[in-house]
């Protein structure tokens, strides 16, 4: 049966765990889908479920969502370690750490568990589509969906579109993402598309007022909130976003476009290879084990 109308889709499959995945599967869930949120990581998933539980009862206090309504989207939300358990879903949005051997290994894996018609997403901030499509035995059905974090609270769902994906498939997702909620915005299928082709520079160029010493962590983030009106400073967003998926965009820009302004600052690459990833790790330009954080450098 050839999926033509989003009445339907019913299931949908979220590949990863981590701050992207747990939010997909939080707002899906919330909009009435049943929910299967796979990872290789049996602890990310339990973790994953508990802030699902936490952001949604925050929802709950602030009037924004009922408690049955809560309940009811825990109950449709299933978690696997297995891949297996896509079998049954409509729709399969790719979460998985941003890198693109991880991601093609995983589509090519569950091409063959998914039902033919089964539409394919990915996540990707910054990935060809194109690229990842061709792994795939149907890059008609496949395209971007691209959330913001935290999703449950972010409006802009960016779509692209591969060079093979069908009118009808981006149709399809344009009217989920309507469903959601959420606004979208188009892109073409160039190196981190429109909003990290334009925040991660801005980001990176943070990282090299840091390691030039222009401005301490502190000021460097002061300068940007109260000079520039962003609601988080540039380092504490880097944070927030992970440092070692900042590193992946930035080389996926660097290699992908082949201009010298896109290299990622030595110092993004040293604390990667320290593993301060930021927030998710409790450490990066700030460290999270203190409260308030308090700058590394
Ligand atoms: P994360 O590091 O928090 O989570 C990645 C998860 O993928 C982990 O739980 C890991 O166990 C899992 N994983 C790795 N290999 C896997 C495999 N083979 N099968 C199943 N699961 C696997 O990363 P994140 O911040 O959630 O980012 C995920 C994706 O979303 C990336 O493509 C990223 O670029 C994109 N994204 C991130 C942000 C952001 O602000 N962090 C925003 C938009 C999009």
């Amino acid at each position: 049966m050839t999926i033509t109308s989003i009445e339907q889709i019913s299931t949908i499959g979220v590949i990863g765990a981590g701050q992207m995945g747990n939010g997909i599967a939080h707002v899906f869930a919330l909009a009435g889908y049943d929910v299967v949120l796979v990872d290789i990581n049996q602890e990310q998933l339990d973790r994953a479920r508990d802030s699902i539980r936490n952001n949604m009862t925050r929802q709950v206090s602030k009037d924004r969502i009922t408690k049955d309504e809560m309940e009811s989207a825990l109950e449709r939300l299933k978690t696997s370690s297995d891949n297996q358990a896509l079998a049954p879903t409509d729709l399969v949005i790719e979460a998985a750490t941003e890198d693109e051997a991880i991601k093609k290994e995983i589509l090519k894996s569950i091409c063959p568990i998914l039902k033919p018609d089964t539409l394919l997403a990915t996540n990707t901030s910054s990935i060809s589509i194109t690229r990842l499509a061709a792994v795939t035995d149907r890059p008609e059905r496949f395209m971007g969906m691209h959330f913001m974090n935290p999703v449950p609270v972010m409006q802009l769902v960016e779509l692209i579109r591969g060079i093979a994906t069908s009118p009808e498939t981006y149709s399809l997702v344009q009217a989920l993402t309507e469903k959601l909620g959420k606004t979208h915005a188009s892109s073409e299928d160039f190196p981190a598309f429109i909003v990290n082709r334009v925040l991660m520079p801005m980001i990176n160029e943070a990282i090299y007022t840091l390691y030039e010493g222009v401005g301490t962590v502190q000021s460097i983030d002061t300068a940007m909130k109260l000079g520039a009106n962003h609601p988080m400073g540039p380092l504490e967003l880097a944070d927030f976003i992970g440092l070692d998926t900042c590193l992946s965009i930035m080389t996926v820009l660097y290699d992908g476009l082949a201009d010298s302004k896109y290299r990622p600052c030595p110092l993004l690459v040293k604390y990667v290879e320290a593993g301060w990833l930021g927030k998710k790790s409790e450490r990066g330009f700030y460290d999270y084990r203190e409260d308030p954080p308090v700058p590394t450098r």
